[in-house]
């Protein structure tokens, strides 16, 4: 089959049937994430199934007129480059399934607010501003799943893989037939093999850099086990048995522990955590936060408060003193 040519988007290969879609120019920092297409295929789905393809309404129009309709979508968890143009998709009438409690943040985005624990900190404004520049809509309608469960749409299985480390309802999918495992917002987010990125994200109070550990470990030993192809929402295509994804995501774990160890101690060490962080915080240690402005200024110093704690927690350093 050739591949339709769509301006702005990147559609790649993952087997005969499975797509690998990228937007390329995005309107802000956290619009869109990349997701798959399950095509059509005689005696298994008469319908095209969407996981986790948040791209803006325009190109998801342009995607149903190649490859629709669509009778279900997955999304993969709440964070907003994984939400916010999923209303759109609901428009087009395909169902819309997403994992607890993040279901919830699809339809209101006070719900949002307060699942991620944005409300102890910032007001709702921050947060609306930081939607309204993402282009985030409600859907009207949202059907939930457990972590741990198994979707079927026609014959098509998606076993849900919590990796919860990332945020409560984070899930992987694993399509046993096609042998894929979409690994999601894990932290692998090379674009391409010499490229760099951030790595695992892990900037609220509900994250865990122990569970982000064991998950990277699950999600190794499925890629190995049952898998050909491994996919991200900001990645390219792995194939077995390349362990590139996995060595990264620990590195860079890692080397963000490096980062805050190598900063206490260079400091005078208090025993007050909170003070701790605010004094690594002006260090700019994660993000360049003293070039940003707004509420995208108050928004990373939140996530970043939140990775130098994990970190602080950690830190033999810290203790030792
Ligand atoms: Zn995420």
């Amino acid at each position: 089959m050739n591949l339709p040519e769509i301006e702005n988007l990147e559609l790649r290969k993952v087997t005969d049937n499975i797509l690998l879609v990228h937007q390329k120019k995005v309107p802000f920092y956290f619009s869109c994430c990349d997701g798959l297409i399950i095509l059509p295929k005689k005696d298994r789905n008469k319908q095209a199934i969407a996981l986790d393809l948040n791209i803006e309404p325009q190109l998801i129009d342009q995607i149903s007129r190649f490859f629709g309709p669509f009778n279900n979508y997955v999304c993969t968890h709440g964070h907003m480059d994984h939400m916010a143009h999923v209303h759109h998709w609901e428009r087009k009438g395909t169902r819309i399934h997403a994992p607890k409690p993040e279901s919830a943040y699809l339809l209101n985005l006070h719900n949002f607010y307060k699942g991620f624990g944005f409300d102890e900190e910032l007001s709702f404004s921050v947060i609306e501003k930081f939607a309204k520049s993402n282009k985030y809509l409600p859907c009207k309608n949202v059907i939930p799943f457990k972590l741990g469960a198994s979707l079927k749409f026609e014959n098509i299985t998606i076993e849900i893989i919590p990796l919860t480390g990332h945020s409560k309802g984070h899930s992987g999918f694993f399509l046993p037939d096609q042998k894929v495992i979409h690994i999601s917002c894990l932290g692998f987010d090379k674009s391409s093999p010499n490229s760099d990125g951030f790595g695992p994200w892990y900037g609220f109070n509900e994250c865990s850099i122990t569970q982000y550990l064991n998950d990277i470990n699950r999600a190794q030993t499925i890629f190995l086990q049952r898998a050909d192809f491994l996919t991200s929402s900001h990645a390219y295509i792995i194939k077995h048995p390349d362990t590139t994804p996995f060595s990264y995501m620990r590195k860079k774990i890692k080397e963000n522990q490096a980062k805050v160890d190598q900063a206490l101690s260079s400091l005078k060490i208090h025993n007050n955590t909170e003070m701790m962080v605010d004094k690594l915080l002006n260090l700019d240690l994660f993000f360049p936060k003293k070039k940003l402005k707004g509420f995208m200024a108050d928004l990373y110093r939140y996530w970043e408060s939140k990775i130098i704690k994990k970190h602080l927690e950690r830190s033999h350093f810290f203790h030792t003193k």
